[in-house]
């Protein structure tokens, strides 16, 4: 009989070591994070891609190559197969005839953390956690909260104090135990940490519990999916804790190894940063295959304020094997693109997509992208989310019976 999903064990990226995936782990022994594997030869044998098409539009569509055994035990508000779609106006303006759009605003709590959040949680839920704990910037906080809510699992979320408004309230209305430092997520996350080893929580940081990055990996699965099962030329990811950017890499390689794409022909990944917060940019640009903690890091697209990422070897390593770069923009640059997309495009972006697409403009400038190849910005949230990034200029407020004119 099909099984609901073909986990099979934990492994280390770092070491090989591997690990039960029905017991809680954490970090392997060595300090790396740990990744989840699959029995793809069986998965191959029960499901074709076929299959997997013609089920409703969720990211669980993917069940077999997600870690959750029993259907009862996930939580899902309908999350995935966000909008894909071709920008021809925006495409124009930069120089690029095939530039595409992946939009994880439109998915429930705004942000792609929600996929994150619906399998970890959902694991974690058929581990038997009643209590967890994360540091965060902010969506994953929000996504955490509400995901935990529906599970009856009970979250403790710390977050820096200028992390945006929106995703405090998001915690609190969720019933969740929000606590707001004054300091950056690094020291959210030694808060975290403490509480961690005093009370057994279980500890859901980034990348310290193995399933957050398998549901960020079905970003790149839909991708793969949406463009017809073939591999685009470039996917450019706003860059933080990396997870998203580790995912779709994995997200391709077992699509390979399942034989459903080509073997051996990879997307080139971009990590893109800001400015005021490149680790990895200053790691690549030396060739190093990890990063240095980034001193005094400050950008308005909070979601990449990460000043060092624990699985910041694995970001490195998929942008060396897929031949791809790390770029930074700078606020200027970032705001500005958000400004485009919103005016040529209708769609309101969150400020760490939109530095996906001042890099994609700069990287063609620059010749790294041709103008015909494909290429794929990820949007990761709604720019509604971040209101303080639009500063309006130059409108007055009427009186009633005021006149107006159009003005030219
Ligand atoms: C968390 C976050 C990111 C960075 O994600 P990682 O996968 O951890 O690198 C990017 N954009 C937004 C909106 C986020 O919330
Ligand atoms: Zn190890």
């Amino acid at each position: 009989m099909s099984k609901f999903s073909y986990v099979s064990h934990l492994e280390c990226p770092k070491c090989d070591e591997k690990y039960r995936e029905d017991q809680i782990h954490h970090l392997c022994n060595c300090g790396s994070p740990l990744l989840v594997r699959y029995d793809l030869e069986k998965v191959k044998k029960n499901v074709s891609r076929d299959d997997i098409s013609n089920r409703k539009n969720s990211l669980w569509r993917y069940h077999e190559l997600l870690p959750v055994h029993s259907e009862e035990n996930v939580i899902s508000l309908g999350e995935g197969i966000t909008p894909f779609e071709k920008l021809n106006t925006l495409g124009a303006e930069y120089g690029l005839n095939n530039l595409y759009i992946k939009d994880e605003g439109i998915i429930p709590t705004g942000s792609f953390k929600t996929r994150g959040a619906s399998v970890g949680v959902s694991k974690a839920s058929e581990l038997g956690v009643k209590q967890l704990a994360m540091p965060t910037n902010g969506n994953a906080g929000a996504a955490w909260a509400l995901y935990a809510s529906k599970a009856n699992i009970k979250a403790t979320i710390v977050m820096p104090l200028d992390a945006p408004e929106i995703t405090r309230k998001e915690v609190y209305i969720a019933g969740g135990d929000l606590h707001l430092i004054n300091g950056l997520i690094s020291d959210a996350g030694k808060v975290v940490g403490q509480l961690v080893q005093n009370e057994g929580v279980y500890d859901a940081s980034t990348l310290k519990e193995p399933y957050r990055i398998e549901g960020k990996k079905t970003m790149g699965y839909e991708i793969i999916e949406q463009f017809g099962w073939n591999v685009p030329d470039v996917i450019l990811y706003p860059t933080g804790g990396g997870v998203g950017i580790i995912g779709i890499y994995k997200a391709i390689v077992e699509l390979q190894e399942l034989g459903w794409i080509e073997k051996g022909k990879f997307p080139r990944l971009v990590a893109v940063q800001a400015e005021g917060c490149a680790p990895i940019v200053e790691a690549w640009k030396k060739g190093q295959k990890e990063s240095v903690f980034f001193e005094n890091s400050k950008t308005c697209a909070f979601g990449i304020n990460v000043p060092k990422a624990l699985g910041d070897f694995l970001v490195l390593e998929s942008i060396y094997t897929t031949k791809g770069c790390a770029i930074a923009v700078s606020e200027k640059e970032l705001l500005e693109a958000q400004k485009q997309v919103a005016s040529l495009e209708g769609n309101f972006i969150c400020p760490e997509g939109a530095a996906t697409f001042a890099a994609a403009r700069k990287l063609r400038e620059q010749g790294w992208i041709q103008a015909d190849e494909h290429v794929v910005c990820l949007n990761t949230g709604l720019g509604v989310k971040y209101p303080e990034t639009v500063e309006i200029e130059g409108v007055q407020t009427l009186q009633p019976g005021d006149k107006i004119y159009v003005n030219n």
